[in-house]
């Protein structure tokens, strides 16, 4: 079966990665009718720990199971609640011992997860702290549902939105994105639909264009931050690969197949980016796209060189962008007193090998 995922350190399927297809495939050819397979989906995707827990499954599909299969761990290592508005972060424990990081907001219309790609991002953003120690290794498609499993448990509660805006670059994760976007959409497991996902990227032109190809009607959320090349290089290494033009006429392909409204993320740095002529070029660059610009004042990260401007700054960059006619907002940060809000999640907690 060319869909094993193989794991390293145990070599067994994780399970929880495969599909529903993909787990009928497995069980029917381990001898078990078919059946089997949507119990056994139906308890992975209610947070169970371990195929012990499955209460109505014979002994012997579950011996099978535990000898092929295991369900790679998402275990909550440290928890953190913000004292301002509730905003929660899980540092999450992996089977290898590397750790990523999550973070659960609660808005009016209900829960909002953001969830890691990646332990770690090759990225290399300046202003992200997510990248700064480097790349470990991409997310099983089962640890990024793990991720809301395990909170949903955990906090009693039901997600209704995921943001793929954690740790890691999702769509240099494509593979196991796409698997973990039909794992939440299918209606025998959590059932998220397409449009309370958004999928955040800096900029991989080509996988944006796959994506789209999927034709899922998920939010594209672009990672922006300048409009110019020169500046968006110097903060942004991925600009070398894939300029603003590529990455925009990526954009306006996956508006034209899904027919969906695109965000823009533009995090205004003090001094870097924040300027009318800024908002001005901004303007210009998105024009004929359908879209939603959402300004957020850059958080502070360790050893950070940039800071945001003050709020005044930030009021006039967005109804400057308004008086043009944008849809653009400022985003409310969360989580600030936990270190929860964009760009300051990382992947070390504390690594120790072989635990
Ligand atoms: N790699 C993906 C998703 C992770 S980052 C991406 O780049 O989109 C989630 C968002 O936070 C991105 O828009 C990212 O550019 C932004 N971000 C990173 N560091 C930040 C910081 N210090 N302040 C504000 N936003 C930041």
């Amino acid at each position: 079966m060319d869909f094993i995922l193989q794991c390293s350190e145990k070599n067994k399927i994780d399970i929880r990665s495969l599909t529903f297809d993909q787990l009928v495939c497995l069980i029917v050819q381990m001898g078990y009718p078919k059946y089997r397979a949507d119990q056994v989906f139906h308890w992975l995707h209610s947070g169970i720990q371990s195929v012990d827990d499955m209460l109505n499954i014979p002994k012997d599909l579950k011996a099978d199971l535990l000898n092929s299969t295991f369900i790679a761990p998402v275990t909550v290592y440290k928890k953190f609640v913000s004292d301002i508005d509730g905003t929660v972060k899980f540092v999450y424990k992996l089977y290898d011992g590397n750790f990523i990081e999550t973070v659960v907001m609660k808005y009016k219309h209900g829960y909002s997860i953001c969830v890691s790609s990646q332990v770690g991002c090759k990225m290399g953003c300046e202003f992200c702290q997510s990248t700064k120690s480097g790349f470990i290794r991409n997310l099983l498609p089962g640890e990024i549902l793990g991720q809301v499993l395990e909170s949903q448990r955990r906090l009693e509660i039901k997600i209704s939105n995921i943001v793929m805006m954690g740790i890691g670059e999702p769509l240099d994760n494509f593979d196991n994105i796409i698997t973990f976007l039909k794992l939440v959409n299918d209606p025998k497991g959590i059932n998220i639909g397409y449009r309370h996902i958004s999928v955040s990227t800096c900029g991989l032109a080509d996988n944006i264009i796959r994506l789209a190809d999927f034709n899922l009607p998920v939010t594209l959320s672009i990672s922006l931050h300048a409009a110019s090349d020169e500046k968006r290089n110097s903060i942004m290494p991925v600009n070398h690969k894939y300029n603003i033009q590529k990455l925009i006429s990526a954009c306006r392909y996956y508006q034209s197949v899904t027919g969906r409204r695109i965000s823009f993320e533009y995090s205004l740095i003090d001094g870097v980016n924040d300027s009318d002529a800024d908002a001005k070029k901004l303007f210009d660059l998105l024009s004929g796209i359908m879209y939603h610009i959402n300004l957020i004042p850059v958080n502070r990260i360790e050893n950070g060189v940039f800071s945001p401007p003050d709020m005044k700054k930030v009021r006039r960059f967005n109804d400057l962008l308004v008086s043009m006619g944008a849809s653009c907002t400022v985003r409310r940060t969360l989580g600030a007193d936990i270190s929860a809000s964009c760009g300051q999640l990382r992947s070390k907690f504390e690594r120790k090998r072989g635990v």
